[in-house]
């Protein structure tokens, strides 16, 4: 299989290319065409499968179309650190190099106003952790009704580090209609239970 193979468009193609990989990773083989197509991802894969790429390839090429409005994220990404949120948006930025997308990170010790100023100029791509995203929509500087696709990566991390409440509520705040991609290292009781009330009919990816 080729990142051609997958559907992924030209400009995505050269970022790719540039970056210096060549074949995508399996998680990312299964993942991508079914993003693509526009269904909901459960995803079993571990951090450095290239699980990453499997959601933001296909993200790129999906909100390459359409336009943001002030304080309303197109899509929504929940990671459990900043750490993992502020290399989920490099991965946003090196293979969208040649598409335009607008980017906001709403992480927990950073200034708030620098990241309402960002909300105000319309996001594509909002990444966030879920405690830092309550608060800030509790404020009233962001509206969620305009999320389309929505990742929660590392779930069960979410778990241990005791955020699924916060996710539960974030999610209940989301449109009914939307793309939900799922991913998480293992798959215990609590993670089925969480995939099966976020998840339509979802394709599983397992690596
Ligand atoms: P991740 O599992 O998303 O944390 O990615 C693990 C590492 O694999 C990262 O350093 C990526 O830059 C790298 N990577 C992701 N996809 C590919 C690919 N198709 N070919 C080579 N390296 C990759």
């Amino acid at each position: 299989t080729t990142f051609e193979d997958l559907g992924l468009g030209p400009e995505i193609l050269k970022a790719l290319a540039e970056s210096g990989y060549t074949h995508p990773t399996p998680i990312q083989a299964q993942a991508i065409p079914v993003v693509l197509m526009g269904r909901d991802v459960l995803g079993c894969a571990q951090t450095g499968t290239g699980k990453t790429a499997s959601f933001t390839l296909p993200m790129i090429e999906i909100l390459a179309a359409g336009r943001a409005k002030a304080r309303m994220p197109r899509s929504l990404i929940l990671a459990p650190t900043r750490e993992l949120a502020a290399q989920v948006a490099e991965n946003f930025d090196k293979y969208g190099k040649y598409h335009p997308l607008k980017k906001a990170l709403i992480i927990g010790g950073e200034s708030m106003s620098d990241q309402v100023a960002l909300l105000d100029r319309g996001v594509d791509v909002l990444i966030a952790t879920p405690g830092r995203l309550l608060d800030m929509f509790e404020r009233g500087r962001i509206l969620l009704n305009d999320v389309k696709v929505l990742v929660i990566d590392e779930a069960d991390r979410m778990l241990d580090m005791g955020f699924i409440p916060d996710v539960e509520k974030i999610v209940g705040l989301l449109p009914k209609i939307r793309q939900t991609l799922f991913f998480s290292a293992t798959m215990g009781p609590e993670i089925r239970r969480l995939a099966d009330a976020f998840l339509m009919n979802p394709k599983e990816v397992k690596v």
